[in-house]
Formats: structure tokens, C-alpha cells, sequence
């Protein structure tokens, strides 16, 4: 592939943060009429899914401790349970050992 001399829109990091972030920037700039995405550029200095990404264990949980990561979490649990065929989401729960704090 040939990389283009220059680009407004240069994300680095092919996992799922970097293209989660060209995926929506691609939506946001053609409902926008301010493009079609074609002009991103995702640099990835090795694969991709090549980090964390490609190795994460698939669980789905909110029950995070920081306020933020919650709101995050929530939000992303909403979405898996839109459409859990398109997204193979199997919401079978999960048992999870703590600490007496942690409860
Ligand atoms: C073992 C493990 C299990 C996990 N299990 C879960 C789970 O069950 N559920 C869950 O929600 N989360 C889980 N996580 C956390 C989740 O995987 C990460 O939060 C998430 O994948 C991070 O995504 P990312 O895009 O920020 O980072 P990454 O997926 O690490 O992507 C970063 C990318 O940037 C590239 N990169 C780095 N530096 C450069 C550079 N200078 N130039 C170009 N490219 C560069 C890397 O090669 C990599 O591909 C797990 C994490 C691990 C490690």
C-alpha cells in the first residue's frame, strides 16, 4: 500500500480505540457533507489488532470502579445489546472472585 504525502485526518494505532475513532470520524464527516473518509490514514507500526486488542479475553462488563469508565462501560453495554446477532454478543454473566473493598 502507498501511503499519501499528506492527510487532515492521521490516527496512530490500529486497535480497537484508533479505528473505533476513523470508523466514526468517516460517519461524522459524510453526515456531515464534509467527506467520505477516504482520507484518514490509520498508521499501524505492526498489525492489526496487533496490541491489547487482539488479545483481549472478550468479557463485557461496567462494574468498573472510576465514575468515567462506568459511564463508558454503560454506554457500550447499551450498544452491545442492540443488536447482539450482528455483534455476537452472548450475555451468559460472569462470576468474579474480590476483595472484601472491592465488593
Ligand atoms: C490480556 C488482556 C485481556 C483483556 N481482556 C479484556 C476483556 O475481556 N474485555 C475488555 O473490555 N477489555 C479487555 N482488555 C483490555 C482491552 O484489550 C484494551 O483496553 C483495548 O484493547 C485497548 O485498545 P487500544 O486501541 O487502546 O490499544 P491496542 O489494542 O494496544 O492498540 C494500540 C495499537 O497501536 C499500535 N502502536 C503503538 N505505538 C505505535 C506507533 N508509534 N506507531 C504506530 N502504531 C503504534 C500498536 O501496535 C497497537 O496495534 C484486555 C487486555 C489484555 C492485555
Amino acid at each position: 500500500m502507498t501511503l499519501p504525502p499528506q492527510s487532515p485526518y492521521v490516527i496512530i494505532g490500529a486497535g480497537i480505540h484508533g479505528l473505533s475513532t476513523a470508523y466514526h470520524l468517516a460517519l461524522q464527516l459524510k453526515n456531515t457533507g464534509r467527506g467520505t473518509g477516504e482520507d484518514i490514514v490509520v498508521l499501524e507500526k505492526s498489525g492489526i489488532c496487533a496490541g491489547a486488542t487482539g488479545i483481549a479475553c472478550g468479557v463485557i462488563r461496567n462494574n468498573y470502579f472510576q465514575p468515567a469508565m462506568r459511564e463508558l462501560m454503560a454506554h457500550s453495554v447499551n450498544i452491545w445489546e442492540s443488536d447482539p446477532e450482528t455483534y455476537s454478543y452472548h450475555p451468559v454473566g460472569y462470576m468474579q472472585i474480590s476483595c472484601e473493598s472491592d465488593a
